[in-house]
């Protein structure tokens, strides 16, 4: 098992933001939370990531952008709405906290998509092993 087919994610807050330890005996950190263990989420992604922390983080950038330029208005309004983000005199949202939520909720997203995808992958090749 090589460590680049795996993505780590945090075993406390599922942020792929995860360290891998360089030195033998050191521990995975999360570089959200401050996690610190020998067990983090393992999520297996060759295909379609390709396989590399470069592509991951590629990927993690992209999401955010993408997520970030379609929904940062409409998901900032419900965040508004909801009493997540507060508005200053002008009813003009707080956009240092916006953008904190949003970088969360891509983050987020990025674990679900890992975990789908190792869902998906699970499915195929129990379907593989049936036929
Ligand atoms: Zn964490």
């Amino acid at each position: 098992m090589t460590t680049a087919s795996y993505a780590f994610l945090c075993a406390e807050c599922s942020s792929p933001a995860v360290d891998t330890p360089t030195l033998e005996g050191a521990k995975y950190k999360c570089r959200s939370c401050g996690w610190e263990g020998d067990d983090p989420i393992l999520i297996p992604f060759g295909n379609p990531f390709g396989g590399s922390e470069e592509t991951f983080n590629e990927f993690g950038k992209e999401i955010l952008t993408e997520f970030a330029k379609s929904s940062a208005l409409p998901v900032g309004k419900v965040l508004v709405k909801w009493g997540f983000v507060p508005c200053d005199a002008t009813g003009k949202p707080n956009s240092h906290i916006l953008a904190g939520y949003i970088k969360a909720m891509a983050t987020g997203m990025m674990a679900a998509v890992l975990r789908e995808c190792e869902r998906v992958e699970k499915e195929k090749a129990n379907a593989g092993r049936r036929g």
